[in-house]
């Protein structure tokens, strides 16, 4: 099917779905990074099949510039740029993120201490409105639609087309593992190695309140060796062992998706040799874990609170205070911890929140796993608060608690509100309090 006719059929059933009055859900080919369902409800609501937007369009290797469809994942994108030496500037570590997801919801690794998200690598979408009406939109054409359709989670228009930058890459990656054994030296290495830029890629893990580390990477020409994780080697333990990697530049985006990170532990013997020899590739992967946590996961929590999994912005200088009160009150690790600096305080943030935020530097903390069973406390709504008392933006990945006030204050209520206007005057695609939080 050609990509025009791929849009006819969706406009087509947005015709049909029209006549329901209800607000629509959108299919894809591949899982989606909610644990757990932000919505059960979501399940209920009628469908719009977006399936068949998955096509890598144009690889263009002088203007160094690809075109795709949303469900494109960055894995099979990344297959095809490598073939001419190049990457996209922000490549989610999760094998089956696709284009549409990362820009609608968020996308954070290691160059995005650089380049922000993969969406402020992007120089124009085609969105469908819910009329069935096209519209480009770029920074120098309906500019307050392109703006917004980052963290707008699909309310806004249905993303069709991306048009983005692709960059010069080299075939190895050579990552360092330094490790530290108190926050201050480590919080000055990252301020450090994050102003001075002269690493292509960095992140780090807290491991625990005595051993921090950061991961530095660069793209190298050859390689001694190269290391693999996708199997029966855990990426997150190798740091705390190893003093330096070599990966085949693929391998190296891909090095937390077997265990998904360390989502991998709550499955048991998956973090063994043998557990990963003869299950891990029934269950190793990160769209197989989300599967299952998805499948099993109501089952088996019935009745309890599920696990904290989400991802946090604290605005850089608000990040040791965090990091204390993480370590006191939260205590759960490995804590993920990714910089990232956002070419200015994105639209979408209200006007009160983004006067209190100094500088567009903000430090991703991802809490990807901690279980939330305690009668009197519920970590979720804890860390939400904890979030927003320091300024910080927690992503709406997973389970918010958010009154609607506390929501708007945080969101911006009037850039939604002109933009839906032009897009979807009849909330076909939904309002986002009302999709994201319970
Ligand atoms: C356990 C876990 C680990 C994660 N690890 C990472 C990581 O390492 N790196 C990283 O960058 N991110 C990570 N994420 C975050 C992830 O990138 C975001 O959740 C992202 O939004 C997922 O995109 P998806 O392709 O799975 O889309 P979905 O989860 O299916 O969708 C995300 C949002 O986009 C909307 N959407 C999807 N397609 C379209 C479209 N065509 N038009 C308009 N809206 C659309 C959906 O309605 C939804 O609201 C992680 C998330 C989890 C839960």
């Amino acid at each position: 099917m050609s990509h025009k006719e791929k849009i006819l059929d969706i406009i087509k059933q947005l015709k049909n779905l029209k006549s329901k009055n209800q607000p629509v859900s959108f299919s894809k080919k591949t899982v989606s990074h909610f644990v757990p369902s932000a919505h059960t409800s979501r399940e209920k609501l009628p469908k719009l099949d977006l399936k068949s937007l998955d096509s890598l369009l144009n690889i263009d290797p002088k203007k160094n510039i690809g075109i795709a469809e949303p469900g494109l994942t960055f894995s099979e994108l990344l297959i095809e740029s490598l073939k001419y030496n190049l990457i996209p500037a922000v490549v989610p570590e999760l094998k089956t993120i696709t284009l549409g997801g990362a820009i609608s919801g968020c996308s954070i690794e290691s160059m995005s201490y650089k380049y922000g998200g993969f969406h402020d690598s992007c120089l124009e979408y085609e969105i469908i409105t819910s009329n069935g009406e096209i519209i480009i939109c770029s920074k120098d054409n309906n500019q307050d639609i392109f703006d917004m359709i980052h963290g707008s989670y699909g309310t806004l228009g249905i993303i069709s087309k991306i048009k983005f930058k692709l960059l010069p890459a080299k075939p190895y990656v050579h990552l360092l593992y330094k490790k530290y054994n108190n926050f201050e030296q480590y919080w000055n290495d990252l301020q450090k190695y994050c102003q001075e830029k002269q690493f292509d890629f960095i992140d780090g893990i807290i491991y625990n309140t005595n051993l921090f580390i950061l991961c530095l990477g660069n793209m190298e020409d050859s390689a001694p060796f190269t290391s693999k994780y996708d199997w029966l080697k855990v990426f997150y333990k190798a740091t705390a062992k190893k003093e330096e990697d070599y990966f085949k530049i693929y391998d190296y985006f891909y090095r937390y998706d077997a265990d998904c990170h360390w989502l991998s532990k709550k499955i048991p013997l998956m973090e063994t040799f043998f557990g990963r020899l003869f299950f891990g590739k029934f269950v190793l992967g990160s769209s197989n874990l989300i599967k299952l946590s998805k499948k099993f996961g109501p089952k088996i929590n019935k009745g309890k609170k599920p696990d904290v999994v989400v991802d946090v912005f604290i605005p850089n200088n608000n990040f040791p205070q965090f990091y204390n009160w993480y370590k006191k009150d939260f205590n759960f690790f490995p804590l993920w911890i990714v910089p990232y600096r956002a070419p200015k305080i994105y639209p979408w943030v209200s006007n009160s929140l983004a006067s209190k935020i100094e500088d567009a530097f903000f430090i991703d903390a991802a809490i990807y796993g901690k279980e939330n069973n305690e009668k009197n406390i519920d970590y979720a709504k804890m860390l939400e608060d904890k979030v927003f008392e320091l300024n910080g933006i927690k992503t709406l990945i997973s389970q918010n608690h958010y009154s609607r006030t506390r929501f708007w204050e945080i969101y911006n209520f009037e850039n939604f509100k002109k933009v839906k206007q032009k897009t979807d005057p009849n909330n076909l695609f939904n309002d986002l309090y009302k999709k994201m939080v319970r």
